[in-house]
């Protein structure tokens, strides 16, 4: 049996971000990770937009650790020569109805510690997107795109330069206490941990209940995108997004690093954690909502793109819910970094960097 000081359950961007920064401080540890290369779940299926920290209840994690995170992101993107863009977003007001609300995020923003953020004029909105359709906007300036694929990759190297063992298609199939830790069983061999971090994503229920730690329901809900059709996509320069409502931030417009644009994500609760494509909506039901952003959009400007599935802490019925970083309450060989749903791409850096402090503690 291999022995470890840890081992993290999940190559996603948590998983890869919390390893670094747990063996930058000098303790062994393997990622373990089902499929054969890293990130193909939720990290490389998002909108790959880094977030400023504005939507978030003050003093929650998720505002915390986003506005920590796209610093620490912004750093490692131009360190690693990740693909990246601080473009800038517009939150927009369809009308004046809805400006009230505009300023109420601004001030929401601001509790967040977010700056920069300015209330403007369509002037200012026709001067970034002459195409987009809206009477004022929220401007973000430290909003921005980035290359998730890139940022797998960039992560994973990083590891590697801290020693960090990366194993591919390397399941958890089931786990039992040991004196020293956790017996962690998969196809290949069985590995001895004395701390096991949480990072399997839509799979962290499962994982935990495997693991003999906090019993919880991570409820799937995905997201769909159309992408404009290659002639139309100078019709968008950047970010634009509506008001948020619902479960998530709203139908929006990113232009991504490599030059398409992408509308989307769509919000449906679904029973399968692993099924991106059945009953796919019709490309005709992202007209309305591209229309809500842009002028004069028709449905033979767009064709269907990719799906994701969020990992959700709350079920349809509720709001919000943190992210869940912290020593296990049942088990303390394990530490959560569970119910990471957006924003976990833009704080991915910071949830290492608090999952690694904890670990410390539970190695101590
Ligand atoms: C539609 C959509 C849009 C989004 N847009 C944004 C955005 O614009 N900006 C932003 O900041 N965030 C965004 N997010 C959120 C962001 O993508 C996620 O928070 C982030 O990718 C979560 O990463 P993760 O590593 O926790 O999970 P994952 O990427 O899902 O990684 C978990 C890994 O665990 C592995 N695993 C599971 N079970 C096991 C097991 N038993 N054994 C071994 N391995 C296992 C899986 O194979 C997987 O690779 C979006 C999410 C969605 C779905």
């Amino acid at each position: 049996m291999e022995h470890i000081d840890v081992a993290v359950i999940g190559g996603g961007v948590t998983g890869l971000a919390s390893a670094r920064a747990i063996a930058a401080g000098g303790a062994p540890v393997c990622v373990l990770e089902r499929h054969p290369r890293p990130g193909m779940d939720t990290s490389t299926r998002n909108s790959g937009v880094i977030h400023a920290g504005i939507y978030y209840p003050a003093g929650t994690l998720k505002a915390r650790l986003c506005v920590e995170g796209r610093d620490l992101l912004y750093a490692f993107c131009a360190q690693h020569g990740v693909p990246h863009v601080r473009s800038g977003k517009l939150i927009v007001a369809h009308d004046e109805s809805e400006i009230p609300q505009l300023e109420a995020l601004q001030r929401r923003g601001v509790e967040n510690g977010v700056t920069g953020l300015l209330m403007v004029d369509r002037a200012f909105i026709v001067a970034r997107e002459p195409a987009v359709s809206a009477v004022a906007a929220l401007w973000s300036p430290d909003s921005g795109i980035v290359n998730a694929e890139e940022l797998v990759k960039a992560l994973l190297r990083a590891g590697a330069e801290e020693g960090v063992i990366f194993l591919p298609g390397t399941r958890l199939l089931g786990a039992d206490r040991h004196a020293g830790g956790m017996v962690l069983r998969t196809e290949r061999e069985s590995i001895l941990a004395r701390v096991v971090v949480n990072a399997a994503g839509l799979y962290a229920d499962e994982t935990s209940a495997a693991l003999g730690s906090e019993t919880f329901t991570i409820y799937p809900c995905r997201g769909e995108y159309a992408e404009f059709v290659p002639a139309k996509r100078s019709l968008v320069n950047a970010l634009v997004y509506p008001l948020p409502h619902g479960h998530g931030l709203g139908v929006h417009l990113v232009r991504t690093t490599g030059g398409q644009v992408w509308i989307g994500p769509t919000i449906h609760y679904q029973e399968r954690k692993d099924d991106y494509e059945s009953n796919r909506l019709p490309v005709e039901a992202f007209v309305e909502p591209a229309r809500r952003l842009l002028r004069d959009v028709t449905v033979d400007d767009l064709r269907l793109s990719g799906s994701g599935i969020r990992a959700k802490l709350h079920a349809p019925s509720e709001s919000f819910a943190d992210f869940m970083v912290r020593r296990d309450r049942e088990n303390p060989a394990v530490v959560q970094a569970s119910g990471i749903d957006s924003p976990g791409l833009t704080s991915c850096l910071a949830v290492g960097r608090l999952v690694s402090t904890i670990v410390a503690d539970a190695l101590a």
